[in-house]
């Protein structure tokens, strides 16, 4: 009930309006004076819930007798339920309602929600929510996405104490991790002020029978490297009679020149297709890195134990007849389980179709898959048949790196797949499809390290109402279990695509294309109809028209026929054709502005395109290629994909596929900026008693980016710049604006009564290979000759080490002493001189 909850809430640093209970009249009135009034009266029962809707909360009471007649009131109107007393508390200041909770998902565990009060929950259904535990980076955005942020921001002229709030969120998510046996929790409603909160409402519901996820234990942390590598394979239930899937599977491996040693395990055959056979895997001399077992779900504990004993490490599973077949095969199941524990070994499926590896020449398929091509789309999915029905299709426009079937997931999980696929260098992009999620917390860990990696897509079905169960609080029944997926995916970073047609679109233009380094597109169309859809699409997602140079203007202007005015998109007409889309491309991908491009061409000529559009250096930046009705070419549209350019039927999805990929890439740049920014701050020093804190330079620093050139001598910037140098608002954009994938600038920030000041700044440059960067470094004449070079190179080396840099190049002239000092100290080896440049270079281990 509200008081004991108000009760523990305290006990947890969390600010109420407190928890006394009064029974009788008296006793109100006496705590009443105490707490000074206004105060607030209402009914404790356990037999009422809400106790607005039934008369039980009186506000705003100003004296004795006031709370007198509310404390009959409440009494008369509660004859049949059991009272416990009545609850006196303190009229609390009006602010922002809000309402934050927690609920436990049967997947992922402990979430809290967080939104307004009031119609904004209730109706609205205005909340978030995020998987427990929560760092402080997704604290932020769940705050700043929900819809009522603005009046978080600034309510009545007054903005909301963030920082307050967030520390209340964490003390309720603490709450909830420290005692899983708080089922649900609910402030409702919490008042935020612009200084502090207070909450005025709350309810619990405890529950000591521990969750599910609670009991998973965490797997222990190991490579599945053999599992996706294996130099031999057992097959247990090889045969040679065509059309069982014991022959399907030696067929893939065999014909698709599986690398390593097959071994066929079959009592009754002396060979499996040309193979010696074996009576059982114990009779295998040579050790064995993989079985896969594809005996009856009956024979499989047997065969599972025998694999076990020969030393078997990872088990692939593709029978089917287990935990999907009902009781008898649940028990089967259960035993294997216990079996594997036992053992130590790790076990994929059951009810799977293993694991196709391109790049190892694998494929351990149920089904008989023909030729595929190498690529670097990893894929998991749960059904062996939906993955084989997807391959027949799309090969021939994606092109698979691993694809894997988890099936029953009784031990290797999503999760365990995607760290896998994480760590694999074949694979660049990542799609899950996933029925359900059952590695919940973990899952989310995962996902949130490998989407900082590469892209993770999603598809998760299962979006419907149906997975609602019924519950009490507000926070439950509001988090259906598809707006805890939602929460999750976005927490950890994926992509999360609506279907399967989105998620092959998402794919084809991830899987070839590199990600757009800014929101400007280029458009090139023959109709302005399909120019405009284009155009809307891409503002609905977050990116925008390109606004080009003049004199490139000018450049395509003279590509287009007279009557056409240029502008973007580029309509070129009906008469449009390939040399002259060639031409305004080669001329647009030079503009600033152009971070990528789509290119609309018609139907009917696409194959005349597909040459042209594939040889175009387009210098980075990706290009999607858009033919209305493109079903009816496919024999071109293939062609062209298989050369890197994805084409969709539609210049909505070509945009809405970019915006994704856009998105992709400012998330991916956001946590890169804040890892290497933790980075520097754990390398700051002090020098003569001073500390001088090091982070990543930024658009923000352009007046003190100005201010540190103006205060360094002209020979100390000839010295770095290596020509007379000043300080412009343009060249400040240029030094400050930076892509932390391409440059990473370390400033050396002092606060110098009480204003912050650069000192120095650093630049490590990436340049080809990419393992390589080229260092420079200037110290404002003021500082010079204090070691300030020194420590602050070594901060930068420590920094290269940490991003894998291999080598580093420091180019220089023989005059500027301090700097070569500087390398030498570290061990730059000298590579060259010439006149009087040096180029020295560090080799990292
Ligand atoms: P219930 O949710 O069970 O109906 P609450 O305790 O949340 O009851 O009270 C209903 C509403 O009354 C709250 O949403 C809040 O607006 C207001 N209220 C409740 N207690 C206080 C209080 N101590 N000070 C100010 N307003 C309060
Ligand atoms: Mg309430």
């Amino acid at each position: 009930m509200e008081h004991e909850s108000k009760q523990i809430l305290e006990n947890s640093g969390i600010k109420t309006t407190g928890s006394m209970v009064a029974s009788s009249e008296d006793e109100a009135i006496e705590m009443s004076t105490n707490l000074g009034y206004p105060v607030v009266l209402k009914i404790v029962s356990p037999d009422v819930v809400h106790k607005t809707d039934s008369g039980g909360v009186k506000l705003n009471l100003t004296n004795e007798a006031d709370v007198r007649k509310a404390y009959q009131d409440i009494l008369s109107r509660f004859k049949t339920e059991r009272i416990i007393g009545i609850s006196v508390q303190k009229m609390a200041f009006p602010g922002l309602e809000a309402i934050i909770g927690v609920t436990r998902d049967a997947s992922f565990g402990p979430v809290l929600m967080f939104g307004l009060g009031g119609i904004f929950a209730e109706v609205l259904k205005d909340v978030t929510f995020r998987v427990l535990p929560i760092s402080e980076d997704s604290l932020d955005e769940m705050i700043e996405e929900i819809k009522g942020y603005s009046l978080l921001k600034g309510y009545r002229g007054q903005s909301i104490d963030i920082s307050a709030l967030k520390g209340l969120l964490i003390k309720v998510s603490n709450l909830a991790i420290m005692y899983p046996e708080i089922a649900e929790l609910e402030l409702n409603p919490v008042i935020l002020y612009p200084s502090g909160y207070l909450a005025v409402d709350a309810r619990m519901f405890v529950d000591f029978a521990p969750s599910k996820s609670a009991l998973e234990v965490p797997k222990k942390k190991e490579t599945l490297f053999q599992l996706f590598y294996p130099q031999s394979i057992a097959v247990l239930g090889a045969t040679d009679s065509k059309g069982k899937l014991g022959y399907n599977v030696m067929w893939n491996l065999i014909s698709h020149q599986f690398p390593g040693k097959l071994y066929p395990v079959n009592s009754h055959k002396e060979t499996v297709l040309g193979l010696k056979a074996y009576k059982s895997i114990l009779d295998v001399e040579d050790p064995v890195d993989t079985a896969i077992i594809i005996v009856p779900a009956g024979a499989a504990p047997k065969a599972i134990e025998d694999c076990c004993e020969k030393g078997v490490k990872f088990l692939v599973v593709e029978s089917a007849g287990f935990a999907e077949t009902g009781e008898a095969g649940r028990k089967i199941q259960s035993d294997i389980k216990e079996l594997i524990i036992r053992k130590g070994c790790r076990l994929l499926g059951p009810n799977c179709s293993g694991i196709i590896n391109t790049h190892h020449n694998m494929v351990q398929s149920i089904g008989v898959i023909d030729q595929l091509r190498k690529g670097n789309i990893g894929l998991i999915a749960q059904a062996g048949v939906y993955a084989a029905g997807i391959l027949t299709g799309l090969r021939n426009v994606l092109d698979f790196g691993i694809i894997a079937t988890i099936g029953n997931k009784m031990d290797v999980s999503e999760a365990d797949i995607l760290e896998f696929m994480g760590q694999d260098q074949n694979i660049e992009v990542i799609a899950l499809y996933m029925e359900d999620v059952t590695s919940g917390q973990r899952f989310v860990d995962v996902a949130g390290q490998v989407s900082q990696k590469k892209p993770v897509i999603v598809l998760k079905a299962g979006r419907t109402e149906a997975g609602k169960k019924a519950v009490s609080s507000h926070t439950a029944s509001m988090a259906g279990s598809d707006e805890i997926n939602s929460a999750a995916f976005r927490q950890s970073g994926v992509i999360r695509a609506r279907d399967n047609e989105h998620l092959f679109s998402l794919l084809r233009a991830f899987s070839k294309q590199p990600l757009p380094k800014g929101p400007g597109v280029l458009v090139v169309t023959y109709t302005g109809s399909l120019g405009v859809a284009a155009t809307d699409m891409l503002y609905t997602s977050n990116l925008r028209l390109s606004e080009l140079e003049s004199y490139l203007k000018k450049r395509i202007a003279s590509c287009l026929d007279d009557y056409l005015n240029i502008q973007n998109p580029v309509d070129c007409s009906f008469s449009m054709n390939p040399e002259q889309v060639k031409k305004i491309i080669e001329i647009g991908v030079q503009s600033k502005d152009v971070h990528s491009l789509i290119v609309i061409v018609q139907g009917e000529m696409l194959d005349s395109y597909v040459d042209t559009l594939t040889g175009i250096n387009y210098m980075g930046k990706p290009v999607l290629c858009c033919v209305a009705c493109k079903e009816f070419m496919m024999e071109h549209v293939i062609r062209m994909e298989q050369k890197g350019i994805p084409v969709y039927s539609t210049p909505e999805m070509a945009a809405e596929v970019l915006g994704e990929m856009h998105r992709y890439s400012l998330q991916h740049h956001k946590i890169r900026i804040k890892s290497l920014d933790r980075f520097l701050e754990d390398n700051s020093f002090t020098i003569a008693n001073r500390k001088v804190r090091l982070r990543l330079l930024t658009q923000r620093d352009m007046d003190l980016w100005m201010e540190f050139v103006n205060s360094c001598s002209p020979r100390s910037l000839w010295l770095r710049f290596l020509s007379p140098f000043s300080a412009t608002p343009e060249i400040a954009q240029r030094f400050c604006n930076i892509n932390p994938d391409e440059e990473v600038a370390v400033a050396a920030e002092i606060t110098e009564e009480g204003r912050k000041k650069l000192i120095a700044i650093a630049r490590l440059i990436t340049c080809q290979p990419r393992d390589e960067v080229e260092y420079a470094v200037i110290v404002t004449d003021s500082w010079q000759q204090q070691k300030l070079g020194r420590m602050l190179s070594k901060a930068c080396l420590n920094l290269a080490k940490h991003l894998d840099v291999r080598v580093v190049n420091a180019e220089t002239i023989q005059e500027n002493f301090p700097i070569v000092r500087v390398l030498n100290h570290f061990h730059f080896k000298i590579e060259s001189k010439e006149r009087n440049m040096i180029l020295m270079s560090l080799e990292l281990k």
